[in-house]
């Protein structure tokens, strides 16, 4: 990435818009609206568009009830992207991730920038703001502005925006990925008067009732551990979900519990969904799951937690992950 080209052709831009991944997490929407404040203040003409909708506990953040839904305003989002002169892609780097809205990217000649810290970026974009051993888009965020030389312009609300990315990325500074710069980012906003303990109070203690009772019921009578091959998964039905009134985001973070049995290295979330099965992976120390993703599961991700899904039904796709499980027994110890 040339920064003196970038920055030329932003401050040229007449209509920049910035997009993130399906399904979208405290990264995705916190590095979208952490770089939609930035862009917006300094006088440009900035939207961010997601494919479909992100959960309620992200919404507090300030500008998030600017986001354009794809899902719920296609013909007003096709327009954007088609006038659009610049485009951002954050926290994904293939457009086949976000499904429709990547194809309307594809036939833009607008100039596409990635910022992005997966694995094996696809090529479709014009700039690369890439680190793949970076904890989160979000700081990627501030690492740009920082190549801008523009850490100055950093106010409270792009802060609060950045820390819920990188909070929720490094499940609170604790990841491998968290650095002694991570810190130092974190440090500044708090500088800034952003306050870390009401963005965690935002994040994690706004649970529905039905919400906990549903993680304790995944954890209670849905968790099989196999202790011999140091892992777990955990598998919910429709009709499970339904039974606890699932929303958008009530799953988030439970494939990271079977991780905090002592030994358990590999864990997986396995959910049945209206029209596939979704398959969440998590693991530590020195096995990858975006490769156990790729090869088994038409999914991808980091080494540590990666994402995929199957077409089989739900019974099928536990089978077929249990005996993939006894095929990597020797790793896996
Ligand atoms: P999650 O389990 O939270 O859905 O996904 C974990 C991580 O893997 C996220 O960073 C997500 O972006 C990534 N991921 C999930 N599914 C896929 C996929 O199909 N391909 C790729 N490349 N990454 C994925
Ligand atoms: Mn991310």
């Amino acid at each position: 990435m040339n920064i003196q080209q970038v920055n030329k052709e932003l401050t040229g831009a007449q209509s920049i818009v910035i997009t993130t991944h399906k399904s979208p997490d405290g990264d995705a929407i916190g590095s979208s609206l952490g770089l939609y404040h930035f862009l917006k203040n300094r006088g440009l003409n900035v939207s961010v568009v997601v494919p479909d909708d992100f959960p309620e506990f992200l919404k507090w953040m300030t500008s998030c009830e600017q986001i354009l839904n794809f899902e719920q305003e296609q013909n007003k989002v096709k327009k954007l992207i088609e006038k659009a002169d610049f485009i951002f892609s954050l926290d994904y780097n293939a457009l086949n991730r976000i499904g429709e809205l990547g194809e309307l990217i594809q036939k833009t000649s607008a100039i596409k920038m990635v910022i992005d810290h997966h694995q094996n970026p696809q090529e479709f974009a014009h700039h690369y703001f890439v680190d793949t051993n970076c904890c989160s888009t979000a700081q990627l965020v501030y690492e740009f502005i920082d190549e801008l030389k523009s850490t100055s312009e950093i106010t409270k609300e792009i802060g609060e925006c950045l820390y819920c990315g990188i909070m929720t990325d490094t499940g609170s500074f604790r990841f491998p990925s968290t650095t002694a710069r991570t810190h130092q980012i974190i440090a500044e906003f708090i500088n800034l008067g952003v306050d870390g303990s009401k963005i965690h109070e935002r994040v994690y203690d706004t649970y529905s009732e039905h919400r906990l009772r549903l993680l304790g019921f995944a954890l209670t009578e849905k968790m099989k551990v196999f202790p011999e091959i140091n892992a777990a998964y955990i598998s919910l039905s429709q009709e499970e979900l339904k039974k606890f009134h699932f929303k958008k985001g009530d799953t988030e973070g439970l494939v990271n519990y079977p991780l905090s049995i002592n030994g358990i290295k590999f864990s997986t979330l396995i959910t049945e969904k209206e029209n596939e099965v979704s398959m969440s992976f998590r693991s530590k120390d020195d096995f990858y799951v975006n490769e156990f993703a790729n090869k088994h599961f038409n999914g991808g991700g980091h080494i540590y937690a990666a994402g995929g899904r199957s077409n089989l039904s739900l019974d099928e796709t536990i089978s077929k992950f249990v005996g993939l499980l006894n095929k990597y027994k020797s790793q896996l110890k």
